[in-house]
């Protein structure tokens, strides 16, 4: 699926250290780990990642949509999977049928299930989401107690099994947010509310990696990792502070596709956005927007080569964006650049801060044209 050559440039996801984390993850934690693979596992790939988490004895795996889940059980994974996000009128029932456990939070939702669950002869494994604060999926907490009514009910007929109780923070990477006690608050309230149903969820679950990380009161029964496990901080030293020590599991990388003089006064790539202010060496990097560098990162994020630290000068393009090797730079055509990586050099925090984002998008956007190389 991919369309440029490795040795041209690769992402190259190393799964042993991707291994590493979570197991210093589990110790830190001490609760049972969610690794959360949707979106290709952030980037990084999703049927290697789910593997790998298996093997490191992840116990849950998270994806977002039934299909993504559907193609975890598909390359043999049978353990406990999670998804999340779905439309209405989508077939809940190969998910059902393949053991997927599948979240609810509307009575849609559980109508849409318990059809499912009949038309495969199964027990549909519910897990139900109730809103805390975030504002985005979950029942608000003014419809909980129906929700909760409707799902007993349906419990009785055999047709659903409410096998875990979740929500998830808004702001858990900033400690000490008040938003976080607030959504504590509700979600404690939540499971009472469910308890008085006789509702008995197998897992209640509401910590991501940043609440998983600092607040051991939201660890419940499981929480859901899914940057953390990537090696990248929720936010900068979070969890290094929490005596956490994670590695950045991606490395961008690619070989310099050209290399050439420029004179002061020059101007550099679409808009002329960068003028030199010396003679200089420019260095070509095959990589652009349509393989998830982002614009924002013109004449912004810095690239490591040959142990040096260059920056990125005028416009990231669609392919290729060209970097500053500096006047006297020896560097040739097929040098190797590192983009972002475990360090030295920029990590792809560093290319968050430097594009106005969230380390997140950066690992996540390397588009399916760049091959991952698993090491
Ligand atoms: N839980 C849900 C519902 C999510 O959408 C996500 C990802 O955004 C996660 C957990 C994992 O969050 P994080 O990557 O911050 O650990």
């Amino acid at each position: 699926t991919s369309g440029i050559d490795p040795d041209t440039a690769s992402a190259d996801v190393d799964l042993a250290a991707f291994a590493r984390n979570l197991h210093r993850i589990r110790d830190h934690v001490g609760v049972p780990i969610m690794v959360v693979v949707k979106a290709e596992a952030y980037g990084h790939g999703m049927i290697n990642c789910a593997r790998v988490a298996r093997e490191a004895g992840a116990e849950w795996l998270g994806a977002a949509t039934p299909t993504e889940a559907l193609r975890v059980r598909a390359a043999g994974d049978q353990g406990p999977l999670l998804c999340w996000l779905y439309g209405p009128d989508e077939d809940l029932e190969a998910p059902v049928a393949a053991d997927i456990d599948v979240a609810a939070h509307h009575a849609d939702q559980l109508s849409q299930l318990v059809a499912a669950a009949g038309a495969v002869q199964r027990t549909a494994r519910v897990h139900l989401k109730i809103d805390t604060g975030l504002s985005r999926n979950g029942a608000s907490y003014a419809d909980w107690e129906t929700l909760c009514a409707l799902a007993a009910e349906a419990e009785e007929t055999g047709a659903i099994r409410v096998a875990g109780i979740w929500s998830h923070f808004a702001s858990a990477d900033e400690p000490g947010d008040p938003s976080i006690a607030r959504q504590q608050k509700v979600f404690a309230d939540a499971l009472a509310v469910a308890e008085r149903h006789g509702l008995r969820p197998d897992v209640r679950h509401l910590a991501n990696s940043a609440a998983a990380i600092t607040l051991p009161e939201a660890r419940y029964d499981l929480v859901r990792m899914g940057i953390a496990s990537y090696g990248i901080e929720p936010a900068p030293g979070l969890a290094r502070d929490a005596g956490l020590e994670l590695e950045p599991v991606m490395t961008l990388r690619a070989r310099l596709a050209a290399v050439k003089r420029i004179a002061k006064g020059d101007g550099v790539s679409y808009g002329h956005t960068w003028i030199a202010d010396r003679d200089t060496v420019l260095g070509l990097v095959p990589l652009g927007y349509g393989d998830g560098i982002p614009v924002h990162a013109s004449n912004s994020a810095e690239v490591l080569v040959g142990g040096r630290t260059v920056p990125i000068r005028g416009r990231v393009c669609m392919d290729q964006f060209m970097i500053d090797l500096g006047p006297g730079a020896s560097a040739q055509v097929g040098d190797e650049v590192v983009v972002f990586g475990p360090g030295p050099g920029p990590t792809a925090q560093d290319w968050a801060l430097a594009c106005g984002t969230i380390g997140y998008e950066i690992v996540t956007r390397i588009g399916v044209r760049v091959p991952r190389n698993y090491r």
